[in-house]
């Protein structure tokens, strides 16, 4: 709680991109680990999941939450492997609920995401500095370390305009950070290069390439699987072409949000993206 209580004023006088740091502060203050794979883990706690490969090189991990979060993080890690520290720090996009424990997870190790998310941190007066990325790339990356190979590839526009997605390939695990949140709206950061088309497009690439058995590690909330982000896909198509035959009879935004998308999806709905804010999304595709 005391986290929550922290966190809350510094995320809540910046822009609506972080106000969805403040919502995950406030309601998750622990951290907790699910084994995907031998040494992957699923780490939740308060921001976006966390990705940990484990080994002898020390921990890959892909995001950082919280900078007041990070010995926590620190600590989970160190009860899966005993004394680990940080090799390789993966930011999927520049979110504050992703990066803002750079530097407290990474202590120095190399920082690698998309140019863009190097750009905006760097912009950014808040952001500690010391959690900058030392490494940037687009296209595809594969890493070395602890015996595997992890593959990462940047998306097109989307989420924001830096993202990128990471394919543990031997272990059938994909994180896709924002790209995908399970089971409810997504958030498009229109105001940081996303795009609502571009979502969907990189919706419907991954859907390619993954396979009945593929864990997919959502930015947001359960460990999903390729039905669940079948799901996704479909809601936003519906979705979608619900508002578009809102404008196309003439509704406004204000309108459109009066008259709702059909019941089917209210359980979409949930405290940071509401169905409101979904709809003027969509409007403004
Ligand atoms: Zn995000």
């Amino acid at each position: 709680m005391t986290t929550s209580i922290r966190l809350f004023p510094v995320f809540a006088l910046l822009g609506s991109a972080l106000f969805v740091s403040s919502a995950w502060a406030a309601d998750a203050p622990k951290v907790t680990s699910q084994q995907l794979a031998p040494q992957l883990y699923l780490v939740k706690g308060s921001g976006g999941n966390i990705a940990a490969m484990l080994g002898k090189d020390g921990a890959l991990i892909i995001d950082a939450q919280f900078a007041a979060t990070a010995p926590l993080v620190k600590a989970e890690l160190d009860r899966l492997q005993s004394g680990v520290s940080v090799n390789t720090l993966v930011n999927t996009h520049f979110h504050k609920d992703h990066t803002d424990g750079n530097a407290a997870l990474a202590g120095g190790a190399r920082i690698i995401a998309h140019q863009a998310v190097l750009t905006r941190l760097q912009s950014d007066a808040k952001f500690n500095q010391a959690g900058l990325p030392t490494e940037t790339f687009s296209g595809e990356k594969t890493l070395s370390l602890n015996g595997q190979q992890v593959m990462l590839r940047t998306m097109p526009v989307s989420h924001t305009d830096g993202d990128l997605v990471v394919w543990f390939k031997a272990q059938n695990v994909l994180h896709m950070g924002d790209l995908f949140f399970a089971d409810r709206f997504p958030f498009i950061d229109l105001n940081s290069g996303g795009s609502v088309a571009g979502y969907i497009a990189n919706t419907k690439t991954i859907l390619s390439q993954v396979n009945d058995t593929t864990k997919i590690i959502p930015g947001h909330g359960d460990l999903m699987d390729k039905a669940g982000l079948q799901r996704f896909l479909t809601m936003m198509e519906q979705t979608l072409a619900e508002v578009q035959a809102m404008k196309a009879q003439g509704l406004s935004a204000d309108q459109a949000v009066t008259k709702g998308l059909s019941a089917q999806w209210k359980k979409w709905s949930w405290n940071f993206i509401t169905e409101e804010k979904w709809i003027r999304t969509l409007y403004q595709a």
